[in-house]
């Protein structure tokens, strides 16, 4: 009996990456695979999305391990490189490097290389995390396009603070801010996460950069994939390991922090947070298990989580499966219970966690 699996379909993969390419049609699409592909498996994931023109990670141990795994797209490192000793690395392995600081922009003017590096120039158009004052902009621009180091076309970007929210006119405020300053600069643009892409057309350019949507989960305020026509493509499950009963006005779990207020039934599953599901998802965060949803109650414990089943009549019994997230229980839904965003969710799953990578058609 296999507990806490998460089953990752292929099939939905390729699917999101097709409605992300119907959805921004003129534009190349840089796919996000940081942070073990947002908890997919990031080699086996990259393998299966043969038509993305770019992969993107945040660290260069990503990178690496992509090309360790025979990926021979180009590979951007979304924050660079941080010492200038990884810079031979970068040729050597065909990465293309963001530019967002003056320590970067040095050292690879400094350095001594064989051939030149791609790079993409970022500029911090409000987001205020990583990026060049727009003032910048053109020092640095001059700067790469006349170093021998730096390919001849230097790609420019920006991030998105609040593209999630369509009300906010933040987006649309750091949406002209770029194309006022990239206006007289004739190179390859990029600005949408899959936020921008879903809600912002107009900022889908040359490049997207989509991570969340690509494994099928909506990036937009209090929706869900299946909105935007995307696939859920993690499939959470564990199985029910003991039926109790329990009697009015008792406690469950440690601390006691519920009570039941009539006779029920429990069914315990094996699941915690020591695979990853949140501490912090409230009492009646639901599962599924026989194509019902049951609440959960009482605190999740690291290896278990108590589940009230009411008078059982769905004949619940040890060894059901049960469905923690995926394509019949949005995570974005579980991630809302849990006071967090799906994307912490994905991320955490633990290696005590069995993968099995499959591909069938969602209908
Ligand atoms: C993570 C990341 C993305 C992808 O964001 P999603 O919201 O998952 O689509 C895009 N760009 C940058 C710079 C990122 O760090």
């Amino acid at each position: 009996m296999k507990l806490a699996a998460a089953e990752i379909n292929l099939s939905a993969l390729r699917h999101n990456l097709r409605r992300i390419k119907a959805l921004a049609p003129r534009a190349k699409v840089m796919a996000v695979l940081k942070a073990n592909a947002y908890g997919h498996g990031l080699v086996t994931i990259a393998q299966h999305l043969q038509d993305a023109d770019a992969f993107a990670v945040a660290r260069i141990d990503e990178a690496l391990a992509l090309r360790a795994g025979g990926l021979t797209k180009p590979i951007v490192l979304l924050e660079g490189f941080f010492n200038a000793n990884d810079i031979p690395i970068l040729l050597a392995n065909n990465f293309q490097t963001v530019i967002h600081n003056e320590y970067q922009l040095n050292a690879l003017e400094s350095a001594k290389l064989d051939a030149p590096i791609a790079t993409w120039l970022k500029v911090d158009t409000g987001m205020h995390r990583l990026g060049i004052e727009p003032e910048q902009l053109d020092s640095f621009y001059n700067r790469l396009k006349s170093s021998e180091n730096v390919k001849p076309q230097v790609n420019l970007m920006t991030h998105f603070s609040c593209a999630d929210d369509v009300e906010n006119s933040k987006t649309k405020v750091q949406l002209n801010k770029f194309t006022q300053l990239v206006d007289n600069k004739n190179e390859s643009l990029c600005l949408a996460n899959s936020a921008g892409i879903i809600g912002w057309p107009e900022s889908h350019n040359d490049w997207v950069r989509p991570g969340l949507m690509l494994y099928g989960v909506s990036p937009m305020q209090e929706q869900v994939g299946a909105h935007h026509g995307l696939q859920p493509v993690m499939r959470l499950t564990t199985r029910v390991i003991a039926i109790r009963s329990l009697p009015a006005n008792e406690p469950v779990g440690y601390g006691g922090r519920w009570q039941s207020k009539h006779a029920t039934q429990l069914a315990i599953v094996a699941m915690g947070y020591g695979d990853g599901y949140p501490r912090h998802a409230k009492n009646g965060t639901p599962v599924m298990i026989r194509n019902q949803r049951f609440g959960i109650v009482g605190s999740v414990s690291m290896d278990m989580i108590t589940v009230d089943i009411g008078d059982n009549k769905a004949g619940i019994a040890v060894g059901d499966e049960v469905e923690m997230w995926g394509p019949n229980l949005p995570v974005e839904e579980v991630a809302a219970y849990a006071d967090t965003i799906p994307y912490e969710l994905l991320c955490n799953v633990t290696p005590r966690v069995s993968y099995e990578y499959v591909d069938k058609n969602q209908a």
